[in-house]
């Protein structure tokens, strides 16, 4: 199932995506919320009719760094045997359609396609085996990055924690496993309908499950909580008027315009 979140007539809800052709899409809005037991309403909107909204609202998001072997590389850093966590802090967080804002204090900012894994139950000390029941499913992020600030200061808290610099969407795919992912899913990076980034999840040196239980080792994760699972080869600059679109197989796209920040 896709469970997007959205607003309509003021109002904020989730609903079930239907439908195979992308401008024919319905939600099916769900009566309670995705992260306990729900029903489908039976009430549908056109997809197309409704503002989306992130799929969800985290209370924070943890990032992985250097989880591809190639992109460690293009950036002339070592591949870490462990891996290694940072924040981006829930104000960071726009969903698909909304506009990145090019920071005043920045002028080089970086695109960083990643799966992300959104989290269904409150949990901590996973083992690898219970992984896959604490997920509630995975949606594209776009770990947009102020590459020049990073290289400056040593704690990445401004370089990729300023506001809009975490798009997640279009929706929660809840019907693929850690083990899909290890297999191989193709995830794409386009800027202005140019590919710049392709790699596949099965490129990742630490798997969902060892990230999980990499994170839940040291922090209790929370209903709506996201992880992402690092970027492959590819990255590289996003100018003012610049559109930028993260597809992953079997999730959908995500798409967001660069505006300047008013
Ligand atoms: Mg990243």
């Amino acid at each position: 199932m896709r469970i997007a979140r959205f607003s309509i007539d003021g109002n904020v809800a989730f609903g079930a995506v239907e439908g195979d052709k992308p401008d024919e899409l319905v939600l099916d809005i769900i009566k309670g919320i995705p992260f306990a037991d729900f029903e489908l309403s039976g009430t549908k909107v056109p997809l197309d009719k409704v503002r989306l909204l992130p799929p969800v609202l985290p209370n924070k998001v943890v990032a992985y760094g250097r989880n591809y072997a190639e992109h460690a590389r293009e950036l002339g850093n070592e591949v870490p045997d462990t891996p290694f966590a940072f924040f981006k802090p829930s104000t960071s967080v726009i969903g698909s359609g909304d506009d990145i804002q090019y920071p005043s204090f920045s002028e080089e900012l970086h695109h960083e396609a990643e799966l992300a894994v959104v989290i269904g139950r409150m949990c901590r000390e996973v083992p690898r085996e219970r992984v896959k029941d604490v997920i509630l499913g995975y949606t594209c992020a776009n770990d947009i990055t102020a590459r020049d600030v990073q290289k400056r200061e040593k704690q990445w808290a401004r370089a990729k924690g300023f506001d809009t610099s975490c798009p997640l969407g279009p929706w929660i795919e809840t019907d693929l496993t850690p083990s899909a992912i290890g297999e191989g899913l193709t995830i794409q990076l386009t800027v202005n309908g140019e590919q710049r980034q392709l790699g596949r999840t099965s490129e990742m040196i630490h798997s969902i499950e060892d990230l999980i239980v990499n994170i839940t080792e040291a922090m209790t994760l929370l209903p709506g909580d996201v992880i992402l699972t690092g970027t492959p080869a590819g990255v590289g600059p996003l100018t003012v008027g610049d559109e930028v679109a993260v597809t992953i197989e079997g999730i959908g796209t995500l798409t967001n315009k660069v505006v300047k920040r008013g």
